[in-house]
């Protein structure tokens, strides 16, 4: 299916073709450090589908459970995830990418999740806690 999305400021818009059966949740332990909450929702889209305005920033991690480098990229204005690759020059073959930011998040719900030994604990009770329909009565 198509998507498309932009960061929270608007400075950075993407799209691409995307598998919605490919939406997995990552609950390693920097997935929770770099989003700032408790775990990472992605999509991969194809290299050759990518599309993107804006120039984000990034930084290379090597992350702790994978073992494996990844390209973060992040708006420079306002810092929202967009998504992580490969590292190299040019269009790489696949971009993971921050189902947040997506316009079709709705549509786009997890299917898998990855990692989930460091997972919080208390992700698999949400549903025990109270809920507002809106913001802190
Ligand atoms: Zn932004
Ligand atoms: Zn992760």
């Amino acid at each position: 299916m198509k998507i498309d999305g932009a960061c929270h400021c608007g400075f950075i818009t993407i799209e691409g073709e995307a598998d919605p059966d490919k939406v997995q949740i990552c609950h390693c332990t920097d997935c929770q450090t770099g989003t700032g909450s408790a775990f990472r929702i992605s999509i991969p889209v194809p290299g050759a589908s990518f599309k993107m305005k804006g120039q984000p920033a990034n930084y290379v991690k090597t992350t702790a459970d994978s073992g494996r480098p990844r390209v973060q990229a992040f708006c420079p204005k306002c810092g929202s995830p967009i998504y992580s690759t490969s590292p190299g020059d040019g269009v790489q073959p696949s971009y993971m990418v921050r189902v947040g930011i997506l316009r079709q998040r709705d549509q786009l719900a997890p299917l898998r999740q990855n990692w989930f030994r460091s997972a919080r604990a208390w992700v698999t009770q949400l549903d025990a806690l109270p809920k507002n329909e809106r913001g802190m009565p």
